[in-house]
């Protein structure tokens, strides 16, 4: 979702997300990049950055957000909500970007129970590292050689750190 295409701008998009519960402050942000510098998920993802999807809204790019797997990949962590200067709860927009998309047929609702399901997994996948860590650190790292070929983005974020 990167090229803005004047003809499909939605002017309406970002009082849509307004509307919706957590979306009342959207337009309070002033692009500080706050709430993208403290995210985990952008630190692996450059193309996850909420201070991007929130200026798509605003822009009224509402199919190419709405379509987008982007808006996925939150973790639900609360950091940028509650670093924001501004009160604009991104994590909230966030949701109500996703259920607009399953509303609007971007995506069918069983993506919701997917989201569910991958959180669970991502969970169990971080316990049994940890354990690991401490009791078997030769298993931990085959754990994190198998897991680093499935996300060469998180290798890489590895390395620098
Ligand atoms: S931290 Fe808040 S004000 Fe700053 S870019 Fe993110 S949403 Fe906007
Ligand atoms: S709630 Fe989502 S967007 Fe906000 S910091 Fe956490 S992972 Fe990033």
């Amino acid at each position: 979702m990167n090229e803005i295409d004047g003809a499909n701008l939605d002017p309406q998009f970002k009082y849509d997300v307004a509307r919706r519960p957590g979306g009342e402050n959207l337009q309070l942000c002033f692009a500080c990049g706050t709430c993208t510098a403290g995210c985990p998920v952008s630190e692996v993802d450059p193309e996850f950055n909420p201070r991007k999807i929130i200026r798509q809204v605003v822009l009224g790019m509402r199919r190419e957000v709405l379509s987008s797997p982007v808006i996925w990949r939150c973790v639900q962590c609360y950091s940028c909500t509650a670093k924001c200067p501004q009160n604009v709860r991104f994590r909230e927009i966030l949701r109500a970007l996703r259920e607009m998309a399953v509303e609007e047929g971007y995506v069918d609702s069983a993506v919701f129970a997917r989201v569910d399901r991958l959180g669970r997994l991502a969970q169990t996948l971080r316990r049994n590292l940890a354990e690991a860590l401490v009791s078997d650190p030769a298993r931990f790292e085959e754990m994190c050689r198998q897991a680093e070929a499935l996300a060469p983005a998180a290798a890489a974020a590895a390395d620098k750190g």
